[in-house]
């Protein structure tokens, strides 16, 4: 995080400069509190700043003495913002992982893309920060990471797409050397087929 953060009411200031360059008047009484409930929201948006999504993994290994097939969690819904126009992006990250000794309880995947998701990204980005952090600290003998999301900046201006989803996916270890293993997890996670 910054050294230089600013204090709360400089973000409030911040957010009164928007209101007022947008066109609007933000003493009527409509928008008096805005700023407080913009600042708000901004704390819950981008908790992800203050989250370590390492330090979930770390916690809970677990040995499961055998079971050495692919694992697999889909349809984790997340909210992004893009880093481009501070919009949100609205999506779901599948995850898998073959295992080589360790797993961790799934609660803690959904996690570690909370934690990234809450910060200002790219999708590029989102997509191999998850991967790169449980193949650096599972160290499974391979992870997939596949992300569909729908970017508000594209869909509410710009090109004015509905209903457009950008995909993106990281394949690291196993799932990008073995083809069988990468087809089975796209098997199980079914992107694309009117979901
Ligand atoms: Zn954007």
């Amino acid at each position: 995080m910054a050294n230089d953060k600013p204090t709360r009411e400089q973000a409030e200031a911040a957010v009164r400069t928007l209101l007022s360059w947008a066109g609007d008047d933000p003493r009527r009484e409509g928008l008096l509190d805005t700023p407080k409930r913009v600042v708000d929201a901004y704390s819950d948006w981008f908790s992800g700043y203050g989250d370590d999504p390492r330090a979930y993994l770390e916690r809970t290994f677990e040995e499961v003495a055998g079971y050495d097939e692919l694992i697999v969690l889909r349809d984790i819904e997340f909210e992004s913002h893009c880093e481009h126009h501070m919009a949100p992006i609205i999506g779901k990250a599948h995850v898998g992982y073959l295992p080589d000794g360790k797993v961790i309880g799934i609660s803690k995947i959904a996690r570690v893309v909370e934690a990234y998701a809450r910060r200002f990204q790219v999708q590029e980005k989102l997509t191999a920060q998850i991967s790169d952090t449980i193949n650096e600290v599972l160290q499974p003998r391979g992870v997939g990471v596949v992300i569909e999301g729908a970017h508000e900046c594209m869909t509410t201006r710009g090109v004015h797409k509905r209903g457009v989803s950008m995909i993106t996916s990281k394949m690291l270890g196993t799932f990008r050397e073995d083809a069988r293993t990468r087809a089975e997890f796209l098997r199980f996670i079914d992107v694309g087929l009117g979901r």
